[in-house]
C-alpha cells in the first residue's frame, strides 16, 4: 500500500471536519433524518480505507525506524511464508530490522543527557545505584553500531528471525479469540490457563506436584520475575552472592533492592596451561570461593545456568557445593535460578545424559520432551525447593524476547511475598500474551521439522549455529571452548582473544578513556568490540561489563568478548566473512581449542 501516512491523516481530519460542519446545518435546518448520516455511511467507507492505509502505511515497518528501512546493510530476508497467518496482504514487508528497540538509535550514551543528580530531587532507588547511572555496553555499542557500517550483528542476544509459526499462531489464535476475550486484565498473579501449563510442566521437572495458583507467579520477563524476588527478599545490607562473571543487569537490581552484591569469582582453567598458550578452557566453581564469601547476612545465591555471558552448565557437583553453602549460610538463604536458557543446553554434560537416558529406560521419565536434556533445575536438588526461587521467560526458547512473560516457580512462602506486591507494580503481564504462550507450550511438545519436539529442533539447530561461529571464530584466531569436552549452553561463545588479534588492535585505542566502559576505561576486551564496530562491520560485546567494576580494573575481563549466535545463518556467515578479512589482515591462526 503506497498511502502515505501523512496524507491519510490528513484526509481523515478533513472528513471529520466536514461531517461535524454537516451535523451543524443538520441541527441548524431540523431536519429528522439527518443529511450527515446519509453522508456518514458513505463516507465510513473511504474513511476506514484511509484509516486502514494509514495504519497499514506504518504496519508494514512496524519494527523498523525509517532511518534503519534507508539503512540496507542492516536488513535481512525473513521467511515471509511464516508470516502468512500474520500478515497476508503485506508482502513487501519481508525487511526487518536485525536490532532491539534500543539499538534503532533512540538509546544514546552521550554523557550530556545522563544527569547525575545529587540533589533532593533524587529518589532512594536512584541514590541507591551510585555511580552506575550512565550509559551502558548496551547503549554505547547500541550508538556504534547506529552511526557505523555494520555487516554483521553479533551483539544483543535475541534471535534475528521470526518465532516459529506454532508460537506466532498462537498468538493470532489467543487474539482473535474474542469469546474468551484475552485483550482485558487476567488474574493478577497469572493467567490461569498459562500458570496451569507451567505448574504442569514444572511439576515434571520437579518431580513434584506443583500449585498453581500458589506456586507460580507471572511477570513481566526474567527481568521482572528476578526484580520482585529481589525485593520481596531483600532487607538492607543483606548480601547478595553473584558468580563471576554474571548477567549484568543483576547488580543493579541487588543495589535497587537494597542489597550488596558479593562477587565470587568464577576461574578460567585454560586446556593449555603453558606459558603464553592462548588456548579456551573452562569456567569453573571453587567451592573454597563460594564458602570464603558466605557470612551470616547472606540473604541469596544468584545462580544462572546455562550461563550468560560464559556459556556455562553449572555440573552436578558444583550444584551439590551451592545446595551446602546454602544450608551453612543459615535459615535465610534463598537460592534465585535463573534458568531461561534451559531449553538450549547445546552440549549437555556426559553424566547428566547417562542418567537421562537410565531415567527413561527404567521408564521414571515417562514423556521426554516434558524434560529439559542436559539442565539441572536447582530446585530439585534433596532440600532445595524449600530454598530456591526458580526464574525462567519465553523469550529465549520461542525467540520471541519481545513477549516479555516470564515467571517465578517456588514453594507457597517465597511466592505469596511475590504475588502480594505485584498489583503495585501493575496489575497483570500481558493478558493476551499470556493465553498465547498457554496455547503454544503443548504445541512445542508435537514433532517439529522432522525433530520429535520443537525444543529438539531448538537444541540441534543451536548447536548447528554455534558451530558455524565456532569455526570462523577459530580460524580467526579466538580460543574457544571445545564442546566435546565442556558442557554449553545459550547463545553465546565467549571467546578468548587471540595474539595476533591483540596484537592487531590499534594501540591508542587500548586504556582509551570511554565514559560507558568500567571505571571509564577502555580495556583490551572494549577496545577490540569497538574496533571491531568502527572498522571492521562486526558486532561483538565486551567481557568487562560483566565483571564487577574492580575485576575489570584488575584485568580479569582482558581477554574475553562475547558473541552471540542467536543469529541468522546468512548473519554468522556475514560475520565470517568480516572475520575472514580480518584474520587475512594479519591475525593469524594462533589459538586452539
Ligand atoms: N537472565 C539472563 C541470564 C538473561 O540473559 C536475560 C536476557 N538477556 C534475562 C534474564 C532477561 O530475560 P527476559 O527478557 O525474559 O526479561
Amino acid at each position: 500500500m503506497n498511502f502515505n501516512l501523512k496524507s491519510s491523516l490528513s484526509i481523515n481530519i478533513i472528513i471529520i471536519s466536514f461531517l461535524t460542519y454537516l451535523v451543524k446545518i443538520d441541527a441548524k435546518m431540523k431536519l429528522g433524518f439527518p443529511s450527515s448520516v446519509l453522508i456518514t455511511l458513505c463516507m465510513v467507507q473511504s474513511f476506514e480505507n484511509s484509516f486502514v492505509a494509514s495504519f497499514s502505511s506504518t504496519s508494514s515497518t512496524s519494527f523498523v525506524s525509517p532511518k534503519t528501512i534507508l539503512n540496507s546493510r542492516n536488513k535481512f530476508k525473513i521467511d515471509t511464508s511464516l508470516l502468512d497467518v500474520v500478515n497476508t496482504d503485506n508482502a513487501e514487508s519481508t525487511e526487518i530490522v536485525d536490532r532491539a528497540p534500543c539499538f534503532d538509535g533512540s538509546c544514546s550514551s552521550d554523557p550530556d543527557e545522563v544527569v547525575h543528580d545529587e540533589s533532593s530531587w533524587v529518589g532512594e532507588a536512584t541514590t541507591r545505584l551510585g555511580d552506575m547511572t550512565g550509559p551502558t555496553v548496551w547503549t554505547e555499542f547500541g550508538r556504534l553500531s547506529q552511526e557505523n557500517h555494520i555487516s554483521a550483528n553479533l551483539g544483543q542476544g535475541f534471535p534475528d528471525w521470526v518465532p516459529p509459526k506454532f508460537a506466532v499462531d498462537s498468538l493470532v489464535e489467543a487474539a482473535l479469540d474474542v469469546a474468551k476475550s484475552p485483550h482485558q486484565y487476567t488474574r493478577t498473579a497469572g493467567h490461569p490457563n498459562l500458570v496451569k501449563r507451567l505448574a504442569g510442566r514444572y511439576s515434571t521437572h520437579m518431580d513434584r506436584e506443583i500449585d498453581p495458583m500458589g506456586e507460580v507467579a507471572v511477570t513481566i520477563g526474567a527481568s521482572q520475575a528476578l526484580y520482585l524476588s529481589l525485593q520481596t527478599l531483600i532487607k538492607p545490607g543483606d548480601e547478595v552472592i553473584l558468580f563471576e562473571p554474571f548477567f549484568d543487569l543483576y547488580v543493579n537490581q541487588i543495589k535497587l533492592a537494597g542489597g550488596t552484591p558479593v562477587y565470587v569469582p568464577l576461574t578460567f582453567v585454560p586446556y593449555d596451561e603453558s606459558e603464553n598458550a592462548i588456548s579456551g578452557g573452562e569456567w569453573v566453581l571453587e567451592p573454597e570461593n563460594l564458602e570464603k564469601a558466605i557470612t551470616p547476612k547472606t540473604r541469596t545465591i544468584l545462580l544462572n545456568s546455562p550461563h550468560n555471558p560464559t556459556g556455562k552448565v553449572f555440573t552436578q557437583p558444583e550444584m551439590e557445593y551451592i545446595a551446602k553453602a546454602v544450608k551453612m549460610a543459615g535459615p535465610q538463604c534463598v537460592v534465585l535460578s535463573d534458568e531461561v536458557y534451559k531449553y538450549i543446553v547445546h552440549s549437555p554434560p556426559a553424566e547428566q545424559m547417562v542418567a537421562e537416558e537410565e531415567a527413561q529406560f527404567s521408564g521414571q521419565l515417562q514423556n521426554p520432551s516434558l524434560s529439559c536434556p542436559g539442565h539441572i533445575h536447582f530446585a530439585s536438588l534433596p532440600d532445595m525447593w524449600d530454598r530456591t526461587i526458580t526464574i525462567s521467560s519465553a523469550g529465549k526458547t520461542f525467540s520471541a524476547t519481545g513477549w516479555q512473560v516470564g515467571w517465578c516457580i517456588g514453594p507457597k512462602h517465597l511466592i505469596s511475598p511475590i504475588h502480594q506486591i505485584i498489583p503495585y507494580v501493575q496489575f497483570c503481564a500481558s493478558t493476551v500474551i499470556q493465553e498465547a504462550l498457554a496455547r503454544a507450550l503443548p504445541k512445542a511438545d508435537e514433532p517439529y521439522e522432522g525433530f520429535s519436539s520443537y525444543y529438539d529442533y531448538l537444541r540441534a539447530m543451536y548447536t548447528r549455529k554455534r558451530d558455524l561461529l565456532g569455526s570462523a571464530l577459530k580460524s580467526t584466531g579466538f580460543a574457544i571452548p571445545d564442546y566435546n569436552l565442556t558442557p554449553g549452553g545459550g547463545f553465546f561463545i565467549f571467546a578468548r582473544i587471540g595474539k595476533d588479534i591483540a596484537a592487531a588492535i590499534p594501540k591508542e585505542r587500548i586504556m582509551a578513556k570511554n565514559i560507558a566502559a568500567p571505571g571509564g576505561i577502555a580495556r583490551q576486551d572494549w577496545a577490540l568490540c569497538q574496533w571491531l564496530v568502527e572498522e571492521k562491520g562486526i558486532l561483538c560485546i565486551p567481557s568487562s561489563p560483566f565483571f564487577s567494576k574492580e575485576r575489570a580494573l584488575a584485568g580479569a575481563s582482558d581477554e574475553f568478548v562475547r558473541i552471540a549466535f542467536c543469529k541468522t545463518d546468512d548473519t554468522i556467515k556475514e560475520a565470517a566473512q568480516a572475520f575472514s578479512i580480518l584474520s587475512e589482515e594479519g591475525c593469524k591462526t594462533t589459538a586452539t581449542e
